[in-house]
């Protein structure tokens, strides 16, 4: 049975009290669980499982081909046992304000200069973006910045909805990137809506208003190639 998963649609509930439905060595996978698996260039979460009063660090998680979440721990576990999962918070917030910061920059680099994604990374400390542009100048930069910024510092808050892969398949208007196709999750695709913004498939975590970002600079640019231009943020 595919793993209910609470960040697509409550992102804000990073810890749940659920019961373990299989285990494997070191791993176990739950009925339901807190934890990003890792995608769009957004890392996984990491953080902990307690069980019958021990603390035990989960440091990563994967999903097999039946859509289950395995969470990598040394935890003793069997399988109809009750577990506590709680999702790193602190790391799981800057990552959404990051993600939520490349949508609104990759929608204005794709209305206003063309630009499609190639590319993102996601870190702690930055965010990175990869744009199949010829050219980069100091203007478009700044341009950029300021857009930007005057999105995020708006009270737009952020929806999730679905819709089937063939309603997807007629909304090109949802794609930022050509070369990757979004993930889909029980036969869904997910779209994540910045209110008075934009819409895009992502499969991400967010936060809940853009406002919860904050500024932010970006604050380098490199010539990855030809086609491939290559932008660096982080809060301001
Ligand atoms: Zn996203």
């Amino acid at each position: 049975m595919s793993t209910e998963r609470l960040y697509l649609n409550t992102p804000q509930q990073t810890q749940v009290v659920t019961q373990v439905v299989a285990t494997r060595a070191g791993g176990f996978a739950v009925h339901t669980s807190p934890f990003f698996v890792g995608g769009g260039g957004q890392p996984m979460d990491t953080g902990v499982v307690s069980v019958g009063g021990g603390n035990y660090r989960i440091e990563q998680v994967d999903v097999d081909g039946d859509d289950v979440v395995w969470h990598h721990s040394a935890v003793p576990v069997a399988v109809g046992q009750s577990v506590d999962l709680v999702v790193d918070k602190q790391r799981r917030r800057t990552l959404s304000r990051y993600h939520t910061a490349l949508h609104v920059l990759n929608t204005l680099a794709l209305t206003h200069y063309n630009a499609w994604i190639t590319g993102a990374q996601m870190s702690e400390e930055y965010a990175r973006i990869d744009f199949a542009i010829e050219w980069l100048d100091p203007a478009m930069l700044s341009d950029l910045e300021c857009r930007m910024n005057d999105v995020l510092v708006g009270y737009h808050p952020v929806h999730y909805r679905y819709l089937t892969i063939a309603e997807f398949a007629q909304r090109g208007d949802l794609l930022r990137t050509k070369n990757v196709h979004p993930p889909a999750y029980r036969g869904q695709v997910r779209v994540v809506e910045i209110e008075g913004f934009d819409a895009q498939a992502c499969g991400g975590t967010h936060v809940e208003s853009t406002h919860e970002v904050g500024s932010c600079v970006i604050y380098k640019s490199e010539n990855k190639g030809k086609q491939n231009k290559r932008l660096y943020i982080r809060f301001a």
